[in-house]
């Protein structure tokens, strides 16, 4: 079954479009517009702390209600190379924002970091796991409404912070990590206080091993 899958993958991997943006040099790719997001199905492979991402979708730089966040440069958007995930998360993630954006007229825009590289795989010193497509990173809203993630927790907008960590868990996120310093709750098994969390949180979905769902 997995060897087959790796099969799958490496076969869809060559014949996957080529991104203009992924491993552009730096500067390059914040003049090229995104594209319209190229939906097609996706493969999360093994595990998020040992996988591959099979026909990832990229996530789009920024939206009318979000804002993507580079966390190694420090700065908005984050590069192309590290937006990509399953179709799946990329949708799940594009919903929830769009719910809470709805819900709280006139909240700031939310910071979206890290999801998956565009074939998945290790994701460098920042992350132990975002390797399959199902993890994304996501900041706190800030009370001063700045577009880059909080230092300290007083920045946090609280009531808007648990608001939409409300929503991840209610759309049906598998974990949602959260910092120690921050009080967050949720559904116990679903909502676990992980240390380096403090500023944003981190949402995972479930791993649906036929393609078609
Ligand atoms: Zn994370």
């Amino acid at each position: 079954m997995i060897l087959s899958l790796l099969a799958l993958g490496f076969a869809g991997a060559a014949a996957a479009y080529l991104d203009p943006g992924a491993g552009g040099p730096v500067g390059w790719e914040r003049r090229t517009p995104d594209p319209e997001i190229a939906w097609r199905r996706s493969i999360a492979v093994g595990q998020p702390g040992a996988g591959l991402l099979v026909r990832g979708v990229r996530f789009p730089a920024e939206g009318e209600h979000f804002f993507t966040w580079d966390p190694v440069l420090h700065r908005t958007p984050n590069r192309s190379s590290r937006r990509w995930g399953t179709d799946r998360l990329v949708r799940f993630v594009l919903r929830v924002v769009e719910d809470f954006a709805a819900a709280n007229l006139g909240a700031p825009r939310v910071g979206i970091g890290d999801l998956s590289r565009q074939r998945g795989g290790p994701f460098g010193p920042v992350h132990f796991t975002h390797q399959n497509g199902l993890d994304a990173d996501v900041y706190y809203p800030r009370r001063d409404r700045v577009e880059r993630p909080p230092t300290k927790v007083s920045q946090i907008d609280r009531r808007l912070a648990q608001d939409l960590l409300d929503r991840f868990v209610a759309a049906g996120a598998e974990l949602v990590y959260v910092g120690p310093s921050t009080g967050f709750t949720g559904p116990r098994g679903v909502v676990q206080v992980v240390w380096n969390h403090d500023n944003h949180l981190h949402v995972r979905i479930r791993q649906h091993l036929d393609s078609r769902d």
